[in-house]
């Protein structure tokens, strides 16, 4: 079977696309590896996405998902896509379980991951107190006195959020005192948070324990001065990184593996369209996933009209 359309990945990006596809009457494959909806699950509440002043992470994507479901040319599947190859004109899709897909077209909307920074006890801790997701693990620091790293929309956002659960959290930040990343809204709202703290010009050096987190220490980058402080854990939110390793040597990447599109989410082949976080591009949000999604189907449609008229 040749599907006129392989969406990789079923994420806010992918799902859009496949409302496009649908619409569009495109014969469509939507390929996704664990969970459908993507990193959206990973937030507690979203409170930017027009429409909805206040919806969890996991029902505006049932919502994303049961609007891709409405179609009967889109057919979902369970798989880990591993490269992609061109036979003639046709694309085959490779999964971790040697499945084949052929595709006329494909999208690419496979997001990103937490990045991970090797910091010493970082990885030994990875869910015994170093976590990159509070909604999945919140739940495990009630009344802790807990530690954050970062200052991003992300970083802020989800310490909002887990001081319902913690005693205390102090945010590490790379910044001058009084610099943070994240939007005004957020950083208003944890400065009047009497369970947040800051400290500034803060870099993390070692996570330390014994089962469990107990202790992390970290550097004044100014001073070079040292502390070793108590700790019940650490969330890390120190950006993202793309889920495009399958993708080198096919595709453009830029220099940290993000993929490289125009404005129409053509990637560097013909015939292969990016969307979502996992392309280059300046704001990672569901509202810009969604966007990218519905330009790449619109593009791809018209890449798959006319290439049948060759
Ligand atoms: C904790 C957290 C909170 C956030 N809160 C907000 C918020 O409040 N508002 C907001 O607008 N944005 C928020 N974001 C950002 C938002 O989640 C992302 O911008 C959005 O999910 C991007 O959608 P995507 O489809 O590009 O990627 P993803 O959501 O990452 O989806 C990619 C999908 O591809 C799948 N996949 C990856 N590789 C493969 C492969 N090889 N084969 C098959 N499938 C694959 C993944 O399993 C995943 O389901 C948040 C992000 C995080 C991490």
């Amino acid at each position: 079977m040749i599907y006129d359309l392989i969406i990789i990945g079923a994420g806010s990006a992918g799902l859009s696309a496949a409302i496009y596809a649908g619409r569009s009457l495109l014969k469509t494959l939507i390929i996704e590896k664990s969970g459908y909806g993507g990193r959206v699950n990973d937030t507690a509440s979203v409170i930017n996405y027009p429409g909805f002043s206040n919806i969890s992470g996991r029902d505006i994507v049932k919502e994303f998902r049961n609007h891709a479901s409405a179609y009967d040319t889109n057919k979902f599947t369970y798989g880990t896509v591993e490269g992609i190859e061109k036979e003639g004109d046709i694309f085959c899709l490779k999964t971790k379980r040697d499945k084949k897909y052929y595709g006329k077209a494909i999208i690419i909307a496979t997001g990103t991951f937490s990045r991970i920074l090797n910091i010493p006890g970082e990885m030994e801790y990875t869910g015994h107190g170093v976590s990159y997701c509070s909604t999945c693990d919140a739940d495990n620091f009630i009344n802790k006195d807990i530690h954050i790293l970062g200052s991003g929309d992300l970083a802020l956002d989800e310490a909002d959020y887990l001081s319902n659960f913690c005693n205390s959290i102090n945010l590490l930040v790379i910044h001058d005192r009084g610099v943070l990343d994240g939007n005004a809204q957020a950083q208003a709202k944890l400065k009047n948070n009497p369970k947040i703290s800051f400290t500034w010009n803060c870099e993390l050096l070692g996570i330390y324990g014994d089962t469990k987190v107990k202790q992390i220490e970290y550097q004044n980058l100014k001073t070079g001065e040292k502390n070793l402080v108590a700790s019940d854990g650490i969330f890390i939110f120190a950006g993202m990184s793309p889920n495009s390793s399958f993708l080198e040597g096919l595709v453009e990447l830029d220099d940290q593996k993000f993929v490289k599109t125009n404005e129409f989410m053509q990637t560097s082949v013909k015939g292969i369209f990016a969307a979502g976080d996992v392309r280059k591009k300046v704001l990672r949000q569901i509202v810009t996933a969604a966007n990218d999604g519905a330009i790449a189907t619109v593009y791809a449609e018209r890449y798959i009209r006319n290439r049948s008229k060759l």
